[in-house]
């Protein structure tokens, strides 16, 4: 059972403006993944940037339940979190560690990526003053030139590597820069490659990786062969696949996680000529029933839908009308029967038989999905839906 926080008894009182967090379609997608895979590769839930917006604690909770192996952040704050909540499966900190957090992440039983000797150096440091071993992953860059110890350095890090008698190569991973994209299929196979011979070297230098793991979201489709014994994926957990798998890979097996609604403030109606929002951009040409919404883009609808994207009410779709503001959003529902005050507004989810999927707005917003439901602001409560507790 939940506890009754602070969210929950406020939540009655709270502006109507929340996201779904439907964590049995969470479920779903990872049982998908977990199929796909089979039972040799073990898999790794990306929670990083709060589960992509959805909510760490909440969907690590439901994940770990599922059967996740390993949980990846994006720095040791975000494991911290996960570790506070009650997560007890393994952590990875893909980005690895700042100064000063070694032995924080110890005392935690993190698990960093490390890609400078100087991380080696002061992680190996911390380990010994507790007089441990400890357990790091190893980032080869073989092609997305980001983070990851370059691959022509790979042979001098394995070779340095072994001075560092507190440390255990845990896993040795690389990530893949354009697996989602068929026309690079070449340059994700050389990244196969590079971390194939890189995962030699590190053997030939007494390391003994339990994690071989290379694969994002689309590499775990389009490339099996990149999942080692180890998958990475994130945006396909959260039903986030239009926009990053191909056509020929499509999953309709996957559900989308996150729901974004608010409810209607105001109605009111402009004469014909009249403009509305900042800046005038949209004239009425006709008498126009607008309704006002209490969400803007700092809850994370983009400014760039402005007079472009839409919404569902009613069981039908009402375009955006207006610049997006800060805090408002104007609606045209001049055709929507018998509108009233407090209907619920679907910017994302389902209402009925019609559906806004994240990537649909991503596309109008000229962004990803994965952008867009990172962008729902903190201001946003999150309302886990679940059949079961
Ligand atoms: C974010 C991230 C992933 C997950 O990517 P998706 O496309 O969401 O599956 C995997 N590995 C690393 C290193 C990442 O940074």
């Amino acid at each position: 059972m939940p506890p009754a926080n602070e969210t929950n008894l406020s939540s009655n009182y709270a502006r109507p403006t929340w996201a779904e967090i439907d964590t049995d379609a969470l479920a779903s997608n990872f049982q998908f993944v977990r199929k796909l895979v089979g039972d040799d590769v073990q898999i790794m839930c990306i929670v990083k940037a709060d589960a992509y917006g959805h909510g760490a604690v909440v969907c690590a909770r439901r994940l770990e339940r599922e059967g996740a192996a390993w949980f990846g952040v994006a720095c040791p704050e975000e494991a911290f979190e996960l570790r506070a909540a009650g997560i007890v499966k393994p952590i990875l900190s893909l980005g690895g560690f700042w100064r000063g957090q070694e032995a924080a992440l110890l005392s935690q039983r993190v698990t960093p990526v490390i890609y400078r000797l100087d991380m080696a150096e002061s992680f190996n440091r911390a380990a010994r003053a507790i007089g441990m071993v400890a357990d790091v992953h190893v980032e080869i860059d073989t092609g997305i030139n980001r983070s990851g110890v370059r691959f022509e350095d790979a042979r001098e890090f394995a070779e340095k590597l072994r001075a560092f008698k507190h440390l255990r190569v845990d896993g040795l991973m690389t990530h893949c820069a354009s697996a989602d994209d068929p026309t690079q299929n070449d340059f994700t196979r050389e990244q196969i490659k590079l971390y194939d011979q890189s995962l030699n070297i590190f053997r030939a230098h007494d390391h003994t990786p339990t994690y071989k793991d290379l694969a994002n979201s689309p590499a775990t489709f389009a490339h099996p062969n990149a999942r080692g014994n180890l998958v990475r994926p994130g945006g396909i957990l959260y039903g986030l696949w239009r926009d990053i798998l191909q056509p020929q890979d499509v999953v309709p097996k996957l559900h989308p996680v996150m729901s974004v609604r608010s409810r209607i403030a105001l109605l009111k109606t402009i004469h014909k000529g009249e403009s509305a929002g900042y800046g005038r951009t949209f004239v009425a040409e006709r008498d126009t029933k607008i309704a006002t919404l209490p969400i803007g883009y700092h809850d994370g609808i983009p400014r760039a839908l402005s007079n472009r994207g839409r919404v569902i009410i009613r069981g039908r779709f009402a375009p955006i009308i207006g610049r997006v503001s800060m805090d408002l959003t104007l609606i045209d529902v001049t055709d929507v029967f018998d509108v009233a005050l407090d209907d619920v507004v679907t910017f994302i989810g389902a209402d009925g038989d019609l559906q806004i999927t994240a990537e649909t707005l991503a596309h109008e917003a000229d962004t990803i999905s994965y952008e867009i439901t990172c962008g729902i602001g903190t201001r946003v409560p999150r309302k886990s839906l679940e059949s079961e507790v």
